[in-house]
């Protein structure tokens, strides 16, 4: 496809698939969406097909298809699902701009790689996502709700029963119970497929905002007997709590996990490692055959102890999921949204048919942690 005669950004993404990761950073429609901002997209071949999205819907749309090389040396601006690995950066042009999650609030070592190779950094979770004009650039909430989507469908698949109540010949099965721990968007999102699939639903989250949240979707807000009234911080966020409150947290959560036949874990606080809220204890002592979704696992742990990335079964019978990666398994949606949040970003800094950051702008003041340095 020749190249838009007056479009003077080059947009490029490569090919971030692996075991875990199905999404990729842009749709063919969002191709035709940036052709309007006069933005020219490159991407490298079978990008978007585990997303289900080919080279040749791409062509159609007016990119360029290439090698992954092209694409890293051409492009102005590389938009990406998660961050360029080290390797790659090292063979982007100087000036280039990095769109993407670049874990800013914990990795300062990657941004000073960034600084050194005199690249743009835009780190996608410090978009101010209060803001109206942000609302369309907001990936941590399109990715966060198709992760609260699928962790009910993965434990309903894991779980040996029904969800719903259902009156058969050969009796009556009861609705399963589930608990959704930390109700912001991806546990909003769990709690309305879970009470769809007719199950009976409880949830929690620290922040007393969410009670009212909680019980408007049909659910039942669990009282933990605990007064963590406190437990909102900065910009209607979750505070780290005490150690004090942690541990009365956990003691209270073990207690009531073990009535519950599923657990979907989703509590975070931004910038920290996700905080504990059910122990190896609470886990122990849940029925055998029940099933937990832990969305905040990581390497480091997540909302539950003992829980890595992939699935365990415990001695006692409980299935154990450490699922970070939920959203790329409904990839072709959890993409599409994406997509349309990294190119309102990019859309959003194209100025006079250039990129630039205007030190005024509110989102760019948020979302630019490294500018070219020379
Ligand atoms: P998140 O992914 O950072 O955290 C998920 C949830 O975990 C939050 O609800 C948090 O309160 C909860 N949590 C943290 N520590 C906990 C603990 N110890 N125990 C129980 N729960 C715990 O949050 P999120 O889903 O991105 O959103 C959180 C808040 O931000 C919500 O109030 C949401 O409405 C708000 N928000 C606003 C906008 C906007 O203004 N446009 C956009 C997105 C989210």
């Amino acid at each position: 496809m020749a190249e838009q005669p007056n479009a003077t950004v080059t947009y490029g993404v490569i090919n971030e698939t692996t075991e875990f990761e199905h999404r990729v950073a842009i749709t063919p429609d969002i191709v035709t969406r940036l052709r309007k901002s006069a933005v020219q997209c490159i991407i490298e071949a079978g990008a978007g097909l585990a997303a289900h999205y080919t080279d040749d819907d791409y062509r159609a749309a007016g990119a360029e298809v290439a090698d992954k090389a092209t694409v890293l040396t051409r492009s102005d601006c590389i938009a990406t699902v998660s961050r360029l690995p080290l390797a790659d950066l090292d063979q982007v042009r100087e000036g280039t701009w990095v769109i993407g999650m670049l874990q800013s609030f914990t990795d300062d070592a990657y941004i000073q790689e960034l600084n050194k190779r005199a690249l743009v950094g835009i780190a996608m979770e410090r978009l101010p996502r209060q803001l109206s004009a942000a609302q369309s650039m907001d990936e941590m909430t399109s990715q966060n709700s198709v992760m609260g989507y699928q962790a009910v469908l993965v434990a309903a698949q894991a779980y040996g029963s029904f969800l719903p109540m259902m009156t058969t010949a050969a009796g009556t099965i009861r609705p399963a119970k589930v608990l959704v721990l930390g109700a912001g968007i991806a546990g909003l999102q769990a709690i309305g497929t879970a009470k769809r699939l007719g199950a009976r639903v409880s949830a929690y989250d620290v922040r007393p905002a969410a009670r009212e949240e909680v019980k408007s979707l049909g659910a039942d807000f669990l009282e933990l007997g605990i007064d963590l009234s406190q437990g909102q911080g900065e910009g209607g966020y979750a505070r780290a709590l005490s150690e004090e409150e942690r541990q009365a947290q956990q003691a209270a959560v073990d207690r009531q996990a073990a009535q519950f036949d599923i657990v979907i874990t989703t509590a975070q606080v931004p910038g920290r490692k996700p905080p504990v809220l059910l122990t190896a204890a609470g886990v122990q002592a849940m029925k055998r055959g029940s099933v937990i979704v832990d969305c905040a696992a990581s390497e480091f742990g997540g909302n539950v102890e003992g829980s890595s990335i992939g699935t365990t079964i415990t001695p006692q019978g409980v299935t154990l999921i450490g699922a970070p990666y939920l959203a790329s398994e409904v990839a072709t949606t959890a993409s599409a949204l994406l997509a349309r949040n990294l190119a309102d970003v990019c859309a959003h800094m194209v100025r006079d048919g250039k990129l630039s950051i205007d030190a005024d702008d509110e989102i760019d003041q948020a979302l630019v942690v490294t500018e070219q340095s020379n």
